[in-house]
């Protein structure tokens, strides 16, 4: 009997394996058609500047409308596009998308918005890196000056001196890089000042718990003195209350993104975003 228990429940126990491995599958046929079908966008999310009540920036985030399951959120698909190395096509292709689209909102008015890119390490060190970037600022006719890319701290860690090299080649062009989700990984402050880097996003680990977190709070207030010290400018992550905002405002940091103020939204709801006195809106009119 024990057996033919343990016999059925392998048996469930494959069939659920086997239709995880199905489902992957599809999904893995299906993101490779993703791209041509034109299936793989970008949603903004807005950067707010507490100083100015503006957006001072939006940040692109990788969205996928899929055919059956709607919308999918990166979690659901950029390993598999990265393991497959599908994302350097992808990222190129929207990259200038992106530089396209926030040409137009300049065009519109917001002459100062910036865009925000993200990279995985698999784009940061490929060959076309440099000329794709360079594409799309020519093409768009984006000024350089309003792109940054967002890399990671694991970036930094696989070789320094390769790394510095090729962040050094991006600014060349002009443009921003910054460091995301910082303070999560594993580089060390000793690296953080090797690397001509513009921005430094702080986690929203450390923003999660506020307020009444003195020893984040402690955190946070070192990281902006350490940037202020480095010279880089600093975007908190992760603001979902307005407790959250009032705490990091008067720890001082200037730019926040995060749900509470807007969630990603599709390129068609940005504008609406950008005309708004946000101090006004979240009565934080001094
Ligand atoms: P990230 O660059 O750190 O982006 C921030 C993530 O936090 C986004 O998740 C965003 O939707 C989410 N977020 C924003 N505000 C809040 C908040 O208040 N609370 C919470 N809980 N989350 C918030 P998303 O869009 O799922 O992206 C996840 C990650 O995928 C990104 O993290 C980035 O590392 C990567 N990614 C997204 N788009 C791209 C892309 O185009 N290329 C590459 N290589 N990676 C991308
Ligand atoms: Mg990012
Ligand atoms: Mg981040
Ligand atoms: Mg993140």
């Amino acid at each position: 009997h024990a057996k033919n228990n343990g016999r059925n429940r392998f048996q469930l126990y494959d069939t659920a394996m086997n239709a995880m491995a199905e489902e992957r599958l599809q999904l893995e046929t299906d993101l490779h058609h993703a791209q041509e079908r034109g299936e793989l966008v970008f949603h903004y999310q807005p950067q707010l500047n507490l100083e100015s009540g503006r957006i001072h920036a939006v940040e692109a985030l990788i969205r996928w409308q899929h055919p059956d399951k709607g919308l999918l959120a990166p979690a659901a698909f950029l390993s598999m596009l990265e393991e497959t190395g599908g994302i350097v096509s992808v990222g190129r292709q929207l990259l200038l998308a992106a530089c396209q689209q926030t040409a137009r909102w300049q065009a519109a008015g917001f002459t100062d918005l910036n865009v925000a890119v993200n990279l995985s390490g698999r784009e940061f060190w490929h060959d076309t890196l440099i000329a794709n970037v360079s594409d799309a600022l020519a093409q768009s006719g984006l000024p350089a000056h309003a792109l940054q890319l967002e890399l990671t701290e694991g970036i930094f860690m696989e070789d320094v001196d390769a790394a510095v090299d090729r962040i050094r080649a991006l600014k060349a062009l002009g443009i921003a890089v910054s460091v995301d989700d910082f303070g999560t990984g594993y580089s060390s402050l000793a690296h953080l000042k090797r690397f001509p880097l513009d921005v430094l996003k702080i986690d929203r680990y450390f923003v999660k718990d506020l307020p009444n977190a003195p020893a984040n709070e402690a955190l946070i207030r070192s990281i902006l003195a350490l940037c202020k010290g480095l010279g880089l400018g600093t975007v908190a992550e992760g603001i979902e209350t307005r407790a959250q905002l009032e705490s990091l405002r008067k720890l001082g940091c200037q730019i926040v993104q995060g749900y509470f103020i807007s969630r990603p939204v599709p390129a068609d709801q940005i504008i609406a975003l950008l005309g708004r006195d946000w101090l006004q809106a979240f009565d934080l009119a001094a």
